[in-house]
């Protein structure tokens, strides 16, 4: 089917109306999306726009931001304790500091690759005489449905390892640093459910002009546009160029069941550092679930990135990952070296499906 967001003319047009926008004046925007990064490097966009508009991503990957030490106490849990680990395959073979879930899997550990926290606890309610430790990852994308399985009780078998993380408060971090950001293009995704609005007090507290956007091309663009023209206009608003999925408050039901399952806590950004007010614990009856005290797992943090990785620098936009000595050479999907490598939302797994590289690297 059609879509105007897709037409290339349309996108074509809003390139020149973005160049006229920001007339010449350097300005660098940066999103916090995995998705976001996978549609501008898949459509080509960061080629249409002016030498002065430049969009870099931000620590918009979830997986790449799970600290190394998190997945070594779920490895140590799964080979030491025969627990049974349940996670999202992208997870599996993120490096942590000694090993990957994957090799521990590869070792004899019992780990499951679940579409859902569901799959978990049903695997869980079927095989009472096993533990099952879900480790739950991703933004406020993921978190509510983390949050109704644990309202909704599941068996005693089974808890949770949380590593959900908040994305306003690492904006807020990334501006506090004096990180060089002209403004925001706000995920798609953890939009919908957190809505537009929980931008508007960064966006006046720090006058950067924001934009919420969806995925296609158009999309994008008309956010880029938005906030050159926000700019020119010397304005710091949170436009909703999403508004067919997003609203202003946000989805209230799974706000509400995050409400009730977390309370927010620091969190852990791997190659970023602890983030204040960025992650999520469970709490009240839900923290009976809570496969951290279950199990005695001390705060595990352990931010550092894999020797000779850069991911820390391209998580802040401050390195594209053509410019790490390591990408396409000794760092590939099939053998990476560092987060960003591996999962398909990583910006460094992004740049080398579509890099010349790649395309080189497969000729005959
Ligand atoms: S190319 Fe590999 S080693 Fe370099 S920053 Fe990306 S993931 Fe890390």
């Amino acid at each position: 089917m059609f879509s105007a967001y897709r037409d290339r003319n349309l996108v074509r047009k809003t390139a020149e109306r973005i160049a006229e926008a920001a007339n010449g004046e350097p300005l660098r925007i940066m999103h916090v999306c995995g998705t976001h990064e996978w549609a501008i490097t898949h459509n080509g966009l960061r080629e249409l726009l002016p030498e002065n508009v430049q969009v870099v991503a931000g620590p918009g990957c979830p997986v790449c931001v799970t600290p190394g030490g998190e997945i070594d106490a779920l490895c140590l849990l799964a080979q030491e304790r025969g627990v049974v680990i349940t996670t999202f395959g992208d997870v599996l073979r993120v490096p942590g500091r000694k090993g990957s879930l994957a090799e521990a899997k590869a070792s004899g550990a019992d780990v499951r690759v679940v579409y859902g926290i569901s799959d978990a606890v049903r695997m869980a309610r079927q095989e009472t005489g096993r533990e099952f430790v879900h480790f739950a990852i991703g933004f406020e994308t993921t978190a509510p449905t983390t949050a109704v399985e644990v309202i909704k009780g599941p068996p005693g078998n089974f808890s949770v390892f949380t590593s959900h993380k908040l994305i306003p408060p690492a904006m807020e971090h990334l501006l506090k640093s004096g990180a060089r950001i002209d403004g925001f293009i706000c995920p798609g995704h953890v939009s919908t459910i957190i809505g537009a609005d929980a931008y508007r007090g960064l966006a006046s507290r720090y006058a950067k002009p924001m934009a919420v956007a969806g995925f296609e091309p158009l999309d994008i663009m008309l956010a880029i546009l938005n906030i050159a023209l926000q700019r020119k206009r010397g304005v710091a608003e949170v436009y909703n160029e999403y508004a067919r999925a997003v609203r202003g408050p946000g989805n209230k039901v799974a706000l509400l069941a995050m409400e009730k399952a977390f309370q927010v806590s620091d969190a852990d950004w791997r190659g970023i550092g602890t983030i204040r007010g960025s992650g999520l614990v469970l709490r009240g009856e839900c923290s009976k679930y809570d496969a951290a005290a279950r199990y005695g797992i001390a705060a595990v943090g352990g931010g550092s990135m894999p020797e000779g990785c850069s991911c820390g620098d391209v998580l802040l936009g401050t390195l594209r990952p053509e410019e790490c000595p390591l990408f396409g050479r000794g760092c590939t999907p099939e053998r990476p070296v560092g987060p960003c490598m591996v999962s398909i939302e990583g910006t460094c797994a992004i740049a080398f499906k579509y890099s010349d590289l790649r395309i080189r690297s497969r000729r005959p």
